[in-house]
């Protein structure tokens, strides 16, 4: 049994913009993850099903592990292809904004999407939504976007025209923001869910190798690096640091998504509770946080990196050198301890 969680006027309004829409265009945050792909392509294909023809733009390149994904080959990548995209956007009389609820997070495509006429829906599971779109599907309490997407197709009355390869999309993103089903996860309705993906033919058994068990030799041996060479451990706070420098990772030919997931490792340390990767990038350090149990990631996130993102799972940046955005976690974590 499913429950009705999204507002009827909410389904009944998304139902009817997409009805009049002849151009719709969805859209996901930089950096996109399996929740992101998960839900722009499982909605790409249900409106594919439906007889809409829409553009689903990255603003920057997806992860590799994430390139089986169907429909994954149809996307339009802002940072390569910006004339392309910005023409799909000024002609979209409709825009999915999907898996993120501040316009930041659309990267270089913010401008263009916040300019243009067309009406705009937010489906998203993350605190506190900007108000930048005509209609907010916002439910912070499912843990990921993909699983909202798939309840709005099925409010809407259109469980059948969910295809195989649109449930697959969904499935994937359902399992990445619950790291395989193992946090975020409890709610038991997920598992109705998937009851219903794996019956319209998910080989969950076989996404799962497929995001998880391709990683690259080069891959491994970084994660090796990090755990024997980069983790600090910070025994008093409960927390563990892990940073690469630019340096270190063209020595392990870094390629795009390959520390994916290298945050979560010191969490399987006893008594660590608290964990950041920090990554220079050429123009920024980008800081990932994971916490376990009550330690607010999201609120330190937001007040030592200028981000944000869910309790245990969050993320921002940092516009100094590495040492600084090091010497600026150390110096905030004496002040976290009440919530340790
Ligand atoms: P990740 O560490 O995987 O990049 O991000 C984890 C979560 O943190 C994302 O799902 C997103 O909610 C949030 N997040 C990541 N980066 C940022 C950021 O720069 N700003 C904000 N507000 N949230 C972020
Ligand atoms: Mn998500």
């Amino acid at each position: 049994m499913i429950t009705k969680i999204i507002a009827e006027e909410l389904v009944h309004k998304t139902k009817i913009e997409i009805e009049n829409a002849e151009n719709i265009v969805i859209v996901t945050h930089v950096g996109p993850d399996g929740d992101a792909m998960g839900a722009s392509l499982g909605l790409w294909h249900f409106l594919m099903t439906i007889e809409k023809v829409p553009q689903v733009i990255v603003p920057t390149p997806f992860p590799n592990f994430l390139a089986w994904m169907p429909g994954a080959d149809k996307t339009l990548t802002y940072s390569r292809d910006k004339e392309k995209a910005d023409e799909c956007i000024q002609n979209a009389d409709l825009i999915f904004i999907l898996d993120f609820n501040a316009s930041n997070r659309m990267d270089k495509v913010a401008d263009a999407v916040v300019a243009s006429k067309a009406k705009k829906v937010m489906i998203d599971h993350h605190l506190e939504p900007e108000h930048f779109t005509n209609i907010i599907i916002s439910y912070p309490e499912i843990s990921s976007t993909s699983e909202l997407v798939f309840r709005l197709i099925c409010r809407m009355g259109q469980f059948s025209d969910i295809n195989l390869a649109c449930a697959e999309c969904i499935y994937t993103g359902m399992m990445t923001d619950t790291g395989g089903f193992t946090y975020n996860s409890n709610h038991e309705e997920i598992y109705s869910i998937i009851y219903e993906l794996i019956r319209l033919g998910v080989d969950k058994d076989d996404i799962y190798r497929k995001v998880y068990n391709t990683f690259s030799a080069d891959r491994m041996r970084l994660m090796g690096y990090c755990l024997y060479k980069k983790m600090k451990i910070y025994p008093e706070y409960q927390a563990a640091l892990i940073t690469l420098t630019q340096k270190e990772l063209q020595e392990f030919n870094y390629d795009n998504g390959d520390a994916e997931g290298f945050v979560n490792i010191p969490l399987s340390i006893k008594g660590i509770n608290f964990t950041v990767f920090m990554r220079e990038d050429p123009a920024k350090i980008k800081v990932s946080l994971r916490s376990q149990g009550t330690f607010p990631a999201n609120k330190f996130a937001a007040e030592v990196f200028g981000g944000g993102g869910h309790l245990n799972a969050s993320g921002g940046e940092s516009y100094t050198t590495l040492d600084e955005a090091v010497r600026k976690f150390e110096e905030a974590l004496p002040l976290y301890t009440e919530f340790l």
